[in-house]
């Protein structure tokens, strides 16, 4: 299959002097509204100034949820929402989103109801109890919700849990567990709980990928669309309606006349409308950070579920199980910029929390394997108390057309969870904006390898495949486990020797073979294999080996980021990088 590269796509932009709608930002909003508009045939140029998804989107906690917690702010519209989300993406994308159950510890049964009430009917400032009446109420436990409050939010929750028309995904209803049953199925957790609360969301452990996909299957199923990373929005150019564009790669400049801009650079959102001379005051943005811990006896305290917890102030924590691994998250700190890097104040409260739910796992600093964080693109509100309480919801706030300029919509805050449906909406307000209508829908539109996805038969596909291709099942189910049904192409790519080999592959031990066996696993990440990488690096915009390490792959997460990594994929890569 031959692919479209980078350096096609920057010639063809430098011959075109218009465009219908650009997307400045390649996050998951940006590239969901890139979706939804080539599908109407709209012509559509997507840039980021770095690889695709490597801004909030590569710094979530992975959980694609209706959000429990947001019930308590009166955000049913956006939990309803993401819960249907939520259960198409199972469907939609089942080779990236799985099924996660999910555990409250919960140390009291009546904590919490006045607050939550009185949050939930935005009364919490009114109710400002004096601190030693709100410990007494909450059974000195802070603002950690009891049994009854955890028990009606989850009746609420699961009341949109029918699955949306196109699917056939119903997540199994939440159960209470008392405190005997709960400590023999978790021994390491705290004594002091009373019960455990089971309930089902669901993980994406690679949304790079998920993403990535999006942006690739965009491109082959629409002549219009063009999406390219490491392309920056700069500023305006003496027109006041051309933008300037800049490859960061070869430092070339480009100018492009839309009729309409969707800025959708989430945290990013006001210094961009700045660049293109409207300056916005729309995001309040809010840091969170998490840590990837290499840590067995947590790993197997955690088991199969997610555990989700209060601390004294009300702050979330998860504690997500990750491969062989554990997720600790988030943080939640006001930040004004964009940029941001995991603190040692943060990961010394992070690393206290785990304390809370399982006292006897002590965590040291070297189990620390990886760091990230990210911005939260949240709207300015300077009227709530903490950031938590902040909406979640998205909204699409919109710098209106000039005599002389585009309108600009701006893609405000917005889960990874409710993607698709923020996209529908954005594209409906462009399609009325540009006259035209709707042709196409996105609610049952499955993504990339969930196509013919095999639910419950996946060993006869294994096996189908395997003999097919004349490889090692053990290397099929690795790569379906990866790709979903796209490791069909990956294996037939692989199964094929490189016959002549390309010519930076100098006197290395990959010189050994003759011709080029592709099923090799790499020497530094025995779990990849040299045919898997050329094919990542050739279909999908690969510039940087950064890009394949951090989000074609989850190597970076794993903890195995090295020198030796880097070298090695440079070789195998190098004449397929597309700068
Ligand atoms: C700590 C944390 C945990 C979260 N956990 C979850 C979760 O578990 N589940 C969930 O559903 N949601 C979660 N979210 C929310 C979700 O991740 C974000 O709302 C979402 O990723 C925002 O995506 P975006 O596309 O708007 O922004 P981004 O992903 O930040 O994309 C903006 C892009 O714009 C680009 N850009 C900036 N300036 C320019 C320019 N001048 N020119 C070109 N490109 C530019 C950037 O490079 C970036 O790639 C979490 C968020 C955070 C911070």
């Amino acid at each position: 299959m031959d692919s479209v590269t980078r350096q096609d796509q920057l010639r063809y932009l430098s011959q075109q002097s218009k465009v219908s709608v650009l997307i400045i930002g390649a996050g998951i909003n940006g590239i969901a509204a890139f979706r939804d508009l080539a599908l109407q045939r709209v012509d559509v140029l997507m840039v980021d100034k770095g690889d695709f998804c490597s801004g909030t989107s590569s710094a979530s906690s992975h959980m694609i949820h209706g959000g429990i917690r947001y019930l308590e702010n009166g955000e049913l519209r956006l939990v309803r929402e993401a819960v249907q989300e939520r259960n198409r993406l199972l469907q939609l994308a089942p080779h990236y989103v799985k099924p996660l159950p999910t555990m409250i510890p919960i140390f009291n049964w009546q904590s919490g109801i006045w607050k939550s009430a009185a949050k939930f009917l935005g009364l919490s400032g009114l109710l400002s109890f004096p601190a030693d009446l709100r410990l007494a109420q909450s059974g000195g436990k802070g603002h950690q919700r009891g049994g009854v409050m955890v028990k009606l939010g989850l009746m609420l929750y699961e009341l949109w849990n029918s699955p949306p028309i196109v699917t056939t995904a119903r997540m199994p209803n939440h159960r209470f567990q008392l405190r005997a049953s709960s400590l023999k199925q978790f021994p390491e957790l705290s004594p002091d709980i009373v019960a455990t609360a089971i309930y089902y969301d669901a993980v994406v452990l690679s949304p790079e990928r998920l993403a990535v996909e999006l942006v690739i299957e965009t491109e082959r199923m629409s002549q219009n669309a063009t999406a390219i990373n490491y392309l920056s929005v700069v500023g305006m150019a003496d027109s006041s309606s051309t933008v300037i564009l800049h490859d960061e790669v070869s430092g070339q400049q480009f100018q492009i006349q839309p009729e309409l801009v969707i800025n959708a650079t989430g945290p990013w959102i006001d210094l961009t409308n700045r660049k293109l001379n409207q300056p916005t005051d729309f995001i309040g943005g809010s840091k969170g950070s998490h840590l990837v811990l290499d840590h067995p006896q947590l790993r197997v305290a955690t088991g199969e579920h997610a555990i989700f917890f209060e601390n004294d102030d009300g702050r979330v924590v998860l504690l997500l199980p990750y491969f062989d691994y554990v997720i600790v998250g988030t943080t939640d700190i006001r930040v004004d910029q964009p940029e941001v890097y995991c603190t040692q104040e943060e990961i010394t409260y992070l690393l206290e929390m785990i304390g809370r739910v399982f006292p006897h796992i002590e965590v040291k600093p070297s189990q620390i394997l990886y760091t990230f964080s990210g911005v939260r693109p949240l709207p300015t509100d300077s009227s709530k108390q903490s950031t938590g309480q902040i909406s979640r919801d998205h909204q699409n706030k919109i710098v209106e057309q000039t005599e002389y300029s585009f309108p600009i919509f701006n893609l405000v805050g917005g889960k990874w969870t409710t993607f698709r449906a923020f996209a529908e909406q954005v594209t409906n307000q462009a399609l009325k904006f540009l006259g035209q209508r709707r042709c196409c829908d996105t609610r049952d539109l499955v993504i990339g390898g969930g196509q013919d996805y095999p639910f419950t038969d996946w060993e006869h596909w294994i096996a189908t495949v395997a003999e097919n291709y004349q490889v090692d099942p053990k290397i099929v189910k690795k790569l379906f486990d990866r790709y979903g049904t796209v490791a069909k192409a990956v294996i037939k790519h692989m199964s094929e020797p490189l016959l002549s080999r390309p010519s930076q592959w100098g006197k290395s031990e990959l010189n050994d073979l003759d011709p080029v066996d592709q099923t090799k696993p790499l020497s530094n990440a025995a779990d990849y294999y040299v045919g898997e990488v050329r094919f990542i690096a050739e279909q999908e915009k690969v510039v940087f080996v950064e890009d394949f390490i951090r989000r074609r792959s989850n190597l970076a997460m794993l903890g195995q980021d090295t020198p030796q990594l880097r070298a090695e994929l440079t070789e195998i890569m190098a004449d397929l990088l597309s700068p």
